[in-house]
């Protein structure tokens, strides 16, 4: 009886430290990750801001989607894009 009192004992402190560590580690990486997925995600707005400029996008004919004025193909609906 004395064994399980100690097992019954010992197991809920053995879990608590590893939930607290784990919750450390898993609450350093995530601010880690964060970080990293901020900056990455701040650097792809900055290209698409620099790729899509409003002066070189023009109507599709077809579906009326946004499309860059140099593209042939309308990139929504797949049709040829033809200016006169
Ligand atoms: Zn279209």
């Amino acid at each position: 009886m004395s064994e399980t009192e100690v097992k019954e004992k010992e197991k809920p402190v053995k879990l608590e430290k590893v939930a607290e560590d784990t919750g450390e580690l898993v609450g350093k990486g995530l601010r880690k990750a964060w970080s990293v997925t901020k900056s990455f995600g701040k650097g792809l707005v900055d290209t698409i801001d620099k790729k899509e400029e409003p002066k070189d996008n023009k109507a599709c004919p077809h579906c009326s989607a946004s499309v860059s004025s140099d593209s042939n193909f309308c990139a929504s609906c797949g049709k040829k894009l033809v200016e006169k």
